[in-house]
């Protein structure tokens, strides 16, 4: 099994997330008590919040390199960024190391092919919904169209992500919006709506909606199993 290393803490919620289903994915594959080789590096995520808030990605690249490099110089044999977000800065990191970062938005249009999907919407923090870096590698890469949400609904979305998923806070109330939000995209002719902040998936799981969820957490988490368990 080859190991992988985790740039997590943005926030620790869903690093949680990806600690477990990894090890799950490692299980379910190899059985008995086999688990996962995993290395993390898990920052602050409250300096790093204020980089993305200033625009100053710089800063949030040079502070994520250090902790990649890190896990590479520990034995990391490929790399995860458990977030979205900081894709943005993916190119930065993945020029500094040697060993293979496994990038989510290739993974997420990876499963979205597979399922032949044409048209999918968006959900995520308003850097990952209105900046390029994300949409335009599903576009530019796997052919999808891409909807994101009106601009009063990025909003909502993007607050409740950074005030009450990062900090843990999981309200039914803000599940409704997001619902709601999610039946407009429907409506709009999202065959597929991607939980594009890993995250949301604390939030709205499978059972609450009949729209094809693909939550990006679970989908990298399997790409991550799949290349540490492939010879
Ligand atoms: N985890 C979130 C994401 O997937 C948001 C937190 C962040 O800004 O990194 O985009």
């Amino acid at each position: 099994m080859k190991t992988i290393g985790l740039l997590g803490g943005m926030s620790w919620q869903s690093t949680l997330s990806y600690y477990r289903a990894i090890n799950e994915g490692v299980q379910a594959r190899l059985g008995g008590l086999h688990s996962a080789e995993i290395l993390l590096a898990s920052v602050d995520f409250a300096p790093l919040e204020a980089m993305q808030q200033a625009g100053d990605w710089d800063a949030a690249a040079d502070l994520l390199i250090s902790a990649a490099a890190r896990l590479q110089t520990a034995g990391a044999e490929g790399m995860l960024i458990c977030t979205n977000t900081m894709h943005k800065v993916a190119p930065q990191i993945e020029a500094a190391l040697d060993i293979p970062l496994l990038h989510i938005a290739d993974a997420t249009g990876q499963v979205l092919l597979q399922k032949n999907a044409q048209t999918v919407a968006l959900l995520g923090t308003a850097f990952t919904m209105e900046q390029s870096f994300y949409k335009d590698r599903l576009v530019d890469k796997f052919g999808l169209r891409v909807l994101i949400p009106d601009q009063a609904q990025r909003q909502v979305v993007h607050d409740i992500i950074y005030k009450e998923l990062c900090v843990g806070t999981i309200r039914d109330q803000s599940r409704a919006e997001y619902l709601e939000v999610i039946d407009d995209l429907v409506a709009r002719g999202a065959e597929y709506i991607v939980l594009g902040c890993t995250e949301i998936g604390l939030l709205v799981e499978p059972h609450h909606t009949v729209a094809r969820l693909i939550d990006t957490t679970v989908v990298h988490a399997d790409n991550a199993v799949e290349f540490m368990l492939q010879a």
